[in-house]
């Protein structure tokens, strides 16, 4: 098989359009390159600068003085010279000398002027280290040419010193300068990074099976895959720094990400996921299909190293540790993130068997009326029993199942059971008795949330008008117009509606108009203090009488006390959760309790006074 050429040369210069890609990229080196220019007449810096802005040229420094020239050719950082050889003080000649024995201008380019036509000047000036010489008066056209070759030569030989020419990456030199200047600019600005040390896994069998070229076509067809691959995933995010963040190959099979703005270990590890899952499809080494994993280190800037080379020594340090866990994983570099990262991996995958094994339970907290003090009804409260951990509360949970999208079928499962609760409530003759259900942002914005709703009235027939659901604020903050059809519609099959944890949000007033909202439930936070705090029993009392102004009713939740619930009561609010009454209580001990609380099945909901204090909370170990 004939090799693949590296380089099309097949290019016909006379072509239009090879002519624009030539002039774009004289244009676009122009325009990057910082020039330089030591003259003792101002004129002639001047009308230098001129020429050259015509052409494109952005950053340019024209110095008069010669004895500053020194100093301000380092501060500038130029990529190339144009210096005047014939000057007082310190002539171009000494200037030149002293730019050659300095090392951070060793091998910058140089391009001498002057009018004397002799070969001897000119000869002497390239001795010294001149790259090419322009006569006086300039011309424009020379200029403009003689420079562009200079910065072209200078690009190539930066690139040589920069660019990796297996891969076509950066370097590791590169790499290390890039990521100090990020060190430096996430000091400044605080802004942080996440850097990524990813080492394919078994490198040296693939050399053993395939020899040194698959191995070195394997090497170029990842990076291949990583560049592009990070790149959609930036987008896919919306990442911002799409434009600083860097990627490099460091050694032979280790490569190395730096993606700005990412501070987060959570961001951090869902990104390093995805990376490990470039790999998942095998790449193709001539007819061969060749499988390979990586590892990632996982260093987050500036907490995990506040210079670039502890921040990569410590990526590196998080790789061995991704290999220790049997590779095609990633690992944190700080040890504490690493210990809840595992936790959380090892919980997620529990958590994704917990329907199926039964290992989740529905809780039920009644719901009584400050009114009447009846039972009217009860909030269904998910747990999971652990076969290790014991109960796992929802706080733990839910934002895991949220993250990983098992929101949807645990969610559907507590819909389903709820449901079911409600109509097995009515058969043993609790018909008034409404189930509250807590639905998620994530899975109330699914797409089939209507139908699963519609699905769980059917299967269980359970009484829409005894089921409310709970949603809380954030929804009705994203997605307006989209949450208000969805609310509608989950009113429409008759359902109603509460406001979960109201007051803990970004609360606007105006959502209670425009959402069909039913009910308010005003925080525990605000309850927990109603009577130690006079503003929060202000507060509590305004929202009540608010809310009965928009027809709403409203349920206080944690009510743990008979002062918090008579002075719940006293403001008009309509009923409440609590300790006082009972913690959520399995299905067998909340109906025990309903039979305890009322005496007759069938009256709980129109009981009359308050139920004594001592009457639930033994029942659960919640
Ligand atoms: P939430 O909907 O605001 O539920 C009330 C929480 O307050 C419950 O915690 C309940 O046990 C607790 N609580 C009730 N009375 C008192 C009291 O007097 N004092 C104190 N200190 N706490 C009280 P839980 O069951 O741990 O649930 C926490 C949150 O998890 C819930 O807050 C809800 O947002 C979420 N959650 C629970 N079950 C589900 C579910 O099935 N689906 C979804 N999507 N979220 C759920
Ligand atoms: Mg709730
Ligand atoms: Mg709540």
């Amino acid at each position: 098989m004939a090799p693949t050429p590296e380089y099309d040369l097949s290019i016909d210069l006379a072509e239009p359009a090879a002519q624009d890609t030539l002039t774009q990229h004289a244009r676009s080196l122009m325009a990057e390159a910082r020039i330089v220019m030591v003259d003792d007449e101002p004129i002639m810096t001047e009308v230098v600068q001129t020429f050259l802005e015509d052409v494109g040229c952005q950053n340019f420094l024209g110095i008069n003085d010669s004895r500053l020239a020194l100093r301000e050719i380092l501060a500038y950082e130029p990529d190339a010279l144009l210096l005047d050889l014939m000057m007082p003080h310190v002539s171009g000649f000494d200037l030149l000398q002293a730019v050659r024995s300095t090392p951070a201008l060793q091998f910058l380019p140089v391009i001498v002027m002057t009018a004397a036509s002799d070969s001897n000047t000119k000869l002497q000036a390239l001795e010294l280290g001149a790259t090419d010489f322009l006569q006086k008066p300039v011309d424009a056209s020379e200029l403009h040419l003689r420079l562009r070759n200079t910065l072209a030569y200078k690009q190539f030989q930066d690139r040589q010193a920069n660019l990796d020419p297996l891969t076509g990456l950066p370097n590791r030199k590169k790499f290390m300068a890039d990521l100090a200047a990020m060190c430096q600019s996430c000091e400044n600005r605080s802004s942080g990074a996440v850097l990524l040390h990813i080492d394919l896994d078994r490198f040296g069998r693939v050399n053993d099976s395939l020899g040194m070229g698959g191995g070195d076509q394997l090497l170029k067809e990842f990076a291949r895959r990583l560049e592009v691959k990070i790149t959609e995933l930036m987008v896919q995010e919306e990442l911002p720094g799409r434009d600083s963040m860097l990627s490099a190959r460091l050694t032979a099979d280790e490569f190395a990400v730096m993606i700005p703005f990412v501070t987060k270990a959570k961001q951090a590890e869902y990104l390093a996921r995805k990376i490990l899952g470039f790999c998942e499809k095998p790449f193709r080494i001539d007819d061969a299909e060749v499988f390979v994993s990586t590892s990632i280190g996982i260093a987050l800037a500036p907490g995990d190293g506040d210079s670039c080379v502890t921040l990569l020594h410590n990526a590196v340090s998080a790789t061995k540790v991704a290999k220790q866990r049997g590779r095609n994983s990633c690992a944190f570099f700080s040890p504490d993130i690493n210990q809840r990262s595992v936790e959380r991996l090892s919980l997620e995958t529990a958590l994704r068997r917990a329907i199926e094994r039964n290992e989740m339970q529905m809780y039920y907290q009644p719901k009584v009326s400050l009114r009447t003090g009846a039972i009217i009804g009860a909030e269904a409260l998910i747990r999971w029993l652990h076969p290790v951990r014991g109960l796992v509360t929802p706080a733990e949970f839910i934002p895991l199942a949220e993250e990983s999208g098992l929101i949807k079928t645990i969610g559907n499962w507590v819909l389903n059971t709820a449901c079911a609760q409600q109509a097995t409530l009515a058969r043993a003759g609790y018909r008034n008795l409404e189930i509250a259900i807590n639905l998620s942002p994530i899975q109330l914005m699914a797409a089939d949330m209507i139908e699963q709703l519609r699905g769980a009235l059917a299967a269980t027939g359970a009484a829409p008008s005894r089921i409310i659901l709970e949603i809380t604020e954030s929804v009705l903050l994203e997605q307006t117009r989209q949450s208000a059809m969805l609310m509608n519609a989950m009113h429409d099959e008759g359902v109603r509606i509460s406001l979960d944890d109201f007051g803990t949000g970004y609360s606007s007033l105006s959502y209670l108009k425009q959402y069909p909202i039913d009910e308010l439930k005003i925080d525990r936070s605000f309850v927990s203090t109603v009577i130690e705090d006079k503003d929060n029993g202000a507060i509590v009392n305004a929202v009540v009488a608010l809310a009965h102004c928009l027809g709403l009713t409203v349920t206080a939740e944690g009510v743990e006390n008979e002062a918090q619930r008579d002075f719940l009561a006293a403001g008009g609010c309509d009923s409440y959760q609590g300790f006082l009454v009972a913690r959520p209580l399995p299905h067998a001990d909340f109906m025990a309790l309903l039979n305890t609380y009322s005496g007759s099945a069938g009256s709980v909901s129109r009981q009359a006074g308050f139920p004594r204090t001592d009457s639930g909370a033994a029942a659960s170990q919640f």
